[in-house]
């Protein structure tokens, strides 16, 4: 039987994997301790990449980190086909119509492995494939945000399918808590996408044998950048009768902030149909956005966007930039239960992992070179044009940055 928030009152797993590589760099013991999400971002991750620990190696180190208390393990499953369609940084090893892999290949084998009774006394939270279904909505159809891989998936059904398959077999195990992706307030917390979000996604947690007792909650901002509170400005401000959502860099949108946003999206997937139950996850692992550069007050009110631009926490050129984003800090530490309707702030992208890389690597693991990750690129449709704002050097996605790790560390908020 599960709990209603598995984060309350457990420990979470902290991956030595990724805490051997936060402890090696300068200062990185201050975090290195803190739990990080496990990534299943392929199907050779289930047994260990390169002689790297498999998911049956996590869960052990997870038994032993337990004692006799409680424990929770954050995994990301992340493989659907046609993976990362809008991005290229991302994109994974099975094509668009390689659902069957997806089913018996890695959805399977995962199942098999968190069902051994061996696991039964964790917390197991499964992150269902992050950014896939939110690009469904926004870059599909006649929109100048599409594309034709979006298209093809949004066509094709696999996103849904997959989906739909991943929740009903891991919510039939009874220690398993479902997590679905939400996107962040910066992509979904316009009207256009909001309500639409909510209803594709109830359609996925009914598709392939699932339904809503699979799903313990969704999770926003994973791997992302957004602010989780700006103090300096509300939705509800105006300066000179202008409103704050006519600001360029609020343009419209209904939410400034991803604590806002997650929990007014939590009320409307329950309106859905969603249990009244699910919880929110927020990722923070990387929206601190301290240092000398973070605001001490509101901006000057010569003009709604000196308002805005003067006074948000979130120094990103424009909202839909997500590649290793230079300024970016630590955000709030992982804790439970931190405001109403949330169970957690966790840190599932893993602080010093990069997005992709800024100039094309070759590699084996269907990598693409995506030029969000290219600090030079003057970007397109989906970041309104704008400079991209990713640190330069960085390694494909996934993989190590040491300079962007620290760059982290120095911006930390709440600092170190
Ligand atoms: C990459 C994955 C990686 C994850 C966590 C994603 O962007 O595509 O390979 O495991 O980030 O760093």
């Amino acid at each position: 039987t599960r709990v209603d928030n598995p984060y309350a009152g457990a420990k979470v797993y902290v991956n030595p994997e990724w805490s051997a590589k936060a402890a090696a760099e300068t200062g990185g013991s201050r975090i290195s301790n803190q739990p990080t999400g496990v990534w299943l971002d392929r199907i050779a991750a289930i047994n260990g990449v390169n002689g790297g620990m498999g998911l049956r190696a996590h869960l052990d180190a997870a038994l032993a980190q337990k004692g006799s208390g409680e424990e929770v393990v954050q995994l990301v499953v992340y493989d659907l086909p046609g993976r990362d369609c809008a991005a290229l940084a991302s994109n994974g090893e099975l094509g668009p119509t390689e659902i069957g892999r997806y089913e018996s290949e890695f959805i399977d084998p995962i199942a098999a492995i968190l069902a051994d009774s061996k696991y039964a006394s964790l917390r197991i939270v499964t992150t269902i494939e992050i950014d896939s279904l939110p690009n469904l909505v926004t870059n599909t159809g006649g929109k100048a945000t599409a594309t034709p891989q979006c298209d093809t998936m949004l066509a094709n059904g696999n996103y849904v399918k997959g989906v739909g398959y991943a929740l009903n077999k891991l919510g039939a195990i009874p220690n398993v808590y479902n997590y679905i992706d939400a996107g962040h307030h910066g992509w979904l917390g316009w009207d256009d996408n909001f309500a639409p979000s909510a209803n594709l996604f109830y359609q996925a947690a009914n598709a392939e044998g699932a339904t809503v007792d699979d799903v313990a909650g969704f999770i926003t901002n994973t791997a992302n950048y957004s602010a989780l509170k700006e103090n300096n400005f509300t939705i509800n401000d105006s300066v000179n009768g202008v409103s704050v959502r006519q600001s360029k860099w609020v343009d419209w949108n209904r939410y400034v902030d991803e604590l806002s946003y997650a929990q007014a999206f939590r009320s409307q997937l329950v309106s859905v149909g969603f249990n009244s139950g699910i919880g929110m996850l927020i990722d923070t692992s990387r929206n601190g956005w301290g240092g000398s550069a973070r605001p001490t007050g509101p901006g000057a009110t010569t003009s709604v966007d000196t308002y805005v631009d003067g006074g948000r926490y979130d120094r990103r050129i424009q909202v839909g930039n997500w590649c290793n984003q230079s300024g970016a800090g630590l955000g709030e530490r992982p804790q439970a239960a931190p405001a109403t309707g949330i169970d957690a702030y966790v840190w599932m992208k893993p602080p010093g992992e990069s997005d992709g890389s800024s100039t094309a690597i070759a590699n084996d693991e269907g990598k693409g070179f995506d030029r969000m990750c290219d600090p030079t690129y003057t970007g397109n449709a989906r970041n309104g044009n704008n400079m991209s704002g990713a640190l330069p050097n960085a390694p494909l996605s996934g993989h190590w940055f040491s300079a962007q790790f620290q760059q982290l560390m120095a911006n930390a908020y709440p600092p170190l």
